[in-house]
């Protein structure tokens, strides 16, 4: 069986974006609404053909637990607990939110290796976006833009250093 990469993290941060990034396919729904993608969506990645792997893609996590969004957040915690690695997504044009410190909590009780991702990365000063999320303490934090396909080459380094 192939590793199993989780993406985690808010509506919106551009997840989807970075599984069409990773797998090369337009499989994920790719939207401006946040939390379009409602359940899990596998993909694999063979951007390094000798070691390729398994990418998940998961709905946004809302903080409520009730509807919809209590359902997608499951989901997510579901395929951060099959995981082998979880990859944060986080938005560094908007840098630390509420929603993104709820999701930490759950994932330091996972105790999963996780890796912080900071997205959207493309035309902001990047070094301040990363010392915003210095806070949360997770080595190491990766910039990326899923968008322009920067930072994937640093990213997918990292991935296959820890499966
Ligand atoms: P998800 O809800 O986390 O799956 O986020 P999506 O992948 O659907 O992306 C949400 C929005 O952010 C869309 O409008 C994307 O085009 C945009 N987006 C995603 N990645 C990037 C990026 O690297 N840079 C910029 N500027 N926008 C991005
Ligand atoms: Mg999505």
């Amino acid at each position: 069986m192939l590793p199993l990469v989780a993406l985690v993290g808010r509506p919106n941060v551009g997840k989807s974006t970075l599984f069409n990034a990773l797998t090369r396919s337009r499989d994920a729904l790719v939207h401006d609404a946040p939390g379009v993608t409602r359940d899990r969506h596998y993909g694999v990645c063979r951007l390094n053909a000798e070691r390729p792997f398994v990418v998940v893609d998961t709905g946004g996590i809302a903080g409520e637990d009730e509807g919809l969004a209590g359902a997608t957040a499951r989901q997510a915690r579901a395929a951060a607990e099959e995981a082998d690695l979880v990859l944060m997504i986080v938005d560094g044009r908007e840098g630390t939110s509420g929603l993104d410190d709820d999701i930490l909590r759950w994932l330091r009780k996972l105790a999963k290796p996780t890796l912080l991702v900071v997205n959207k990365t493309d035309g902001i000063d990047v070094r301040a976006a990363l010392a915003d999320f210095a806070r949360y303490g997770i080595d190491p934090m990766l910039p990326v833009s899923s968008a322009h396909r920067t930072g994937l080459d640093t990213l997918l380094a990292n991935v296959l250093a820890r499966l």
